[in-house]
C-alpha cells in the first residue's frame, strides 16, 4: 500500500505502525488532524484480513473523527487506533494495552485514546497506567466513563430529525420500527432508549446471543444478521461496523430513513445519491454519533453527564 500518498490524498498528518514481539501487539495509530486540537478517537481491536486493510481502516476513521469533533463544535482533532487481533474473541492481554499505551504516550497528547469497538472501560483504564493520553476511564477515577449510552442518546435525537425530515414536524418514535444492526454497547443502549420512546425494536448480531439478551430486556424481537438490512421498518440503525451501505445493500434496504452509530457506513460518496434515488433520508454518521466524542470532550471541562447529554441533544 503505498500510505504517504493514501495520506497525502486525505489530508493525514501521521500514522504510526506499532510492533511489540514480546506482547504480540500489532497496531496502527492515525492522526488524521490536529487543526482544531488533539486528535481524540477509539481504539478498535480487529481482525483484518492484511495490513493494507488495518491501515486504510485506521485512515478513514480517523478522517471521520475530524468532520465528527469539527460539526460538533470540539476544540479536537480526529485520530484513531486499530489493534490487529488473530482472535476476535479472545480476552485482551494486559501486556498488549501496555505496549499499545507506551506507544500512545510517545505521541505526547497528540493522539488521545477512547473506547471503540472491542474496547471496554477497564481497557482504557489500563492503558492510563501507562499514558495520561486516555479519556473514558470510569467517572470514579475522574473521567468520563463508557461514552456508548451518550451515543446512544445523541443517536435518538438524530433518529427523531429523520423522522422529522421524512415524515413532518410532528413525527414521533411511537408504534416505528427501528432495525438495529449490532446488540453491542451502543446497539443495547439504543435499543432500549428505542422501546421507552415508543418505538418497535428488531435487533440482529453476528452473535445472536447477544442479539437475543437485548430483544428480551427491551421486549424486541431478534432478527438474523443477514436480514436486518432488508427487513421491512421505518428506520434502519447500523451499529456494527462501516462500508454497510454500498451498491449491494442499498437497492435491498427496507426501511425510509437511516440512522446510526457505526462510523463510516457509506462504502463510498456516490452511495449517497442512491440512497437519495430510493427516497431515504440519511443522517450522517459523524453527525449522528457525535455524542460520544461530545461526552469525551467534556471531560476537559470537569465532567458533567447532564451537560453532556444537553450538548448531546443539540444534534
Ligand atoms: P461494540 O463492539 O460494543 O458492538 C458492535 C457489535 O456489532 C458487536 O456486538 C458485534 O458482534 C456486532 N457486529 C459486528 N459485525 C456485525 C454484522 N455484520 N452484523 C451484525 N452485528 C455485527 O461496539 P460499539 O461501541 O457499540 O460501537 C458500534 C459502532 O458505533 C462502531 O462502528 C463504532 O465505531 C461506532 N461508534 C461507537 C461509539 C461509542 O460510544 N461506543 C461512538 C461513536 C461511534
Amino acid at each position: 500500500m503505498d500510505v504517504t500518498s493514501a495520506m497525502c490524498a486525505h489530508g493525514h498528518e501521521q500514522v504510526v505502525l506499532v510492533a511489540d514481539p514480546p506482547s504480540g501487539l500489532r497496531a496502527v495509530i492515525a492522526v488524521h488532524s490536529t487543526a482544531l486540537g488533539p486528535s481524540l478517537g477509539g481504539v478498535r481491536f480487529w481482525t483484518y484480513a492484511s495490513d493494507a486493510d488495518a491501515i486504510q481502516d485506521a485512515l478513514a476513521l480517523s478522517e471521520a473523527m475530524t468532520w465528527k469533533a469539527s460539526i460538533a463544535g470540539l476544540h479536537q482533532g480526529g485520530g484513531k487506533a486499530v489493534v490487529l487481533l488473530d482472535d476476535l474473541d479472545a480476552a485482551h492481554d494486559e501486556a498488549m494495552l501496555r505496549a499499545l499505551g507506551r506507544a500512545i504516550d510517545e505521541l505526547g497528547g497528540r493522539y488521545l485514546a477512547a473506547e471503540d469497538v472491542g474496547a471496554t472501560t477497564a481497557d482504557m483504564e489500563l492503558l492510563a497506567t501507562v499514558t495520561p493520553w486516555v479519556t473514558g476511564v470510569s467517572e470514579t477515577l475522574g473521567g468520563s466513563g463508557d461514552p456508548s449510552p451518550v451515543t446512544a442518546w445523541g443517536v435518538l435525537v438524530a433518529m427523531r430529525a429523520g423522522l422529522a425530515a421524512r415524515d413532518g414536524p410532528d413525527a414521533t418514535l411511537a408504534g416505528r420500527r427501528v432495525a438495529i444492526q449490532g446488540a453491542g454497547k451502543v446497539g443495547g443502549h439504543l435499543a432500549q432508549l428505542v422501546a421507552e420512546a415508543g418505538g418497535q425494536v428488531l435487533i440482529a448480531d453476528r452473535r445472536e446471543d447477544r442479539a437475543d439478551a437485548v430483544a428480551r430486556s427491551c421486549g424486541g424481537q431478534p432478527i438474523s444478521a443477514d436480514e436486518i438490512l432488508s427487513v421491512a421498518c421505518d428506520v434502519l440503525a447500523p451499529c456494527a461496523l462501516g462500508g454497510v451501505l454500498n451498491d449491494a445493500t442499498v437497492p435491498r434496504l427496507g426501511c425510509r430513513v437511516v440512522c446510526g452509530a457505526a462510523n463510516n457506513q457509506l462504502a463510498g460518496p456516490a452511495v449517497d445519491e442512491a440512497l437519495d434515488r430510493r427516497g431515504i433520508v440519511y443522517i450522517p454518521d459523524f453527525v449522528a454519533s457525535a455524542g460520544g466524542i461530545i461526552n469525551l470532550a467534556e471531560e476537559f471541562t470537569g465532567y458533567s453527564r447532564a451537560r453532556a447529554l444537553a450538548r448531546t441533544a443539540t444534534i
